[in-house]
């Protein structure tokens, strides 16, 4: 039998052998970038790569998910390593697709990589006949939060229920008997990798505001503006910002996304889109409730309607501190620079799987120094955002799996989950409404 610092060793040879298949898969991915749900051509990359190595591959999970299982010499522990699809639309990123703007301006491709990188590390006999357990290595749809108009409509007819691929995924019963689970993502202006921290949750919003049309120029008085009610709103909503509790970390902010049609024209329907993050559910529940409030109050001041859409978003991320301990000691022993991370104001439905089971979420970095989400966001050392970063992975299932799983059995044993799968699906859809306001005077 080997000690566990030789099988860290080996797999780390079996890893630099096939790296450049990682790194490949990656490139290939930033180049025909596409977002949730619709990720056909990226699910049909990471499919080829896992064919050619004889794998057994459960495709078109949540639609364009798939996932593929290794097992160890014994039963033990089942860990995910999960991989993101989907990109989000940035206009002017160098490699955005010139019809849907999608690019990988959060750095989902390298995920891919640094998961396949995991799975080369792992995948011999040689390491298997060590560990007890099994790995799963899941490409997961859908993380960004956007194209909400979109998807609400795929959601209407059943294409899917919820927004984040994770999500989906969980109510599909593919988490049902994973016991742990984790994945790294990429982080911009920033270097080396960075472990713990918290996270923000969300709910989304869309709201239509109705008016009524008359000529802008003639006959204003006989129109609504559909305009005046959203900017009155967001105005009202700014005028909350100092009843957030600064430990609450509340953000609220919408966008325009229809302003109106012709400028001669009284608006008679305008709609907005909006988050309304904080760090736990209660303080996003709180915040929520105001912010219908201020719609609301936007649309009475001028007699509108509203009809205020509010969708289940995801939740706060929060991490598993034993867990944590693992990956964290990864870290320090090899050459990898790493930081203790604080909250952040961003949301994942890594969070979601947080509530359920034991959970990193570390990051790493690699990219330029340009904030994600941007047309500056760009990915330059895969060697260290796929190849070191799977390889941190790799040890850390080593070390949960190793002499008979017993690390890994006593990081699940220690874990108190904050929901069970039916608590959590239920609040979910608590957090799903539709509401229909009007306040026309005649
Ligand atoms: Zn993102
Ligand atoms: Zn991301």
């Amino acid at each position: 039998m080997l000690t566990i610092e030789e099988l860290k060793n080996k797999s780390s040879q079996y890893l630099n052998d096939k790296k450049s298949i990682a790194i490949q898969l990656s490139k290939d991915i930033l180049a025909e970038p596409e977002t949730g749900y619709k990720e056909f051509k990226t699910n049909k990359k990471i499919y080829d790569v896992l064919k050619s190595l004889d794998l057994e591959i459960v495709n078109n999970l949540a639609i364009t998910g798939l996932m593929t299982t290794i097992h160890g010499a014994k039963p033990g522990p089942h860990i995910a390593v999960i991989g993101e699809l989907d990109g989000l639309p940035v206009p002017g990123h160098p490699f955005s697709d010139k019809d849907t703007n999608a690019a990988h301006a959060c750095g989902h491709h390298i995920q891919i990589g640094n998961m396949l990188a995991t799975l080369f590390a792992l995948n011999s006999e040689e390491i298997l006949n060590n560990l007890s357990g099994s790995i799963s290595f899941i490409a997961v749809p859908s993380e960004e939060y956007v194209e909400i108009e979109w998807r609400n409509e795929q959601r209407s007819k059943g294409e899917f229920e919820f927004l984040g691929g994770k999500q989906e995924l969980v109510k599909l019963g593919i988490f049902d008997d994973i016991d742990i689970s984790m994945m790294t993502h990429a982080r911009g202006n920033f270097s080396g990798f960075g472990y713990g921290g918290t996270g923000n949750g969300l709910v989304a919003k869309f709201i239509e505001f109705h008016g009524k049309s008359s000529h802008a120029g003639g006959d204003p008085h006989l129109g609504i503006n559909a305009l005046n009610a959203a900017n009155l709103s967001i105005s009202n909503i700014h005028a909350n910002r100092e009843t957030f509790y600064d430990d609450h970390h509340i953000r609220v902010h919408p966008i325009i996304t229809l302003g109106g049609s012709v400028v001669n024209q009284v608006p008679e329907i305008v709609t907005l889109e909006t988050f309304v993050r904080g760090a736990s559910l209660e303080a996003i529940k709180n915040a929520n409730l105001k912010v219908d409030n201020c719609l609301r109050a936007g649309a009475m001041a001028v007699g509108a309607e509203v009809e205020i859409t509010t969708l289940p978003g995801y939740f706060p991320l929060f991490h598993d501190s034993n867990l944590q301990e693992i990956y964290k000691k990864n870290l320090q022993n090899t050459e990898n620079k790493s930081s203790e991370l604080d909250h952040g104001g961003g949301s994942t439905d890594m969070g979601d799987l947080a509530h359920l089971m034991p959970v990193i979420h570390p990051y790493v970095g690699g990219a330029t120094d340009a904030s994600a989400h941007t047309a500056g966001f760009i990915v330059e050392d895969y060697e260290l955002a796929v190849v070191e970063a799977g390889k941190m992975m790799a040890f850390t299932i080593i070390d949960l799996l190793y002499d008979g799983a017993s690390t890994g059995k006593e990081i699940i044993s220690k874990h108190t989950p904050r929901l069970s799968k039916s608590e959590y699906l239920k609040t979910m859809r608590e957090f799903s409404n539709v509401e229909i306001a009007n306040y026309n005077i005649g």
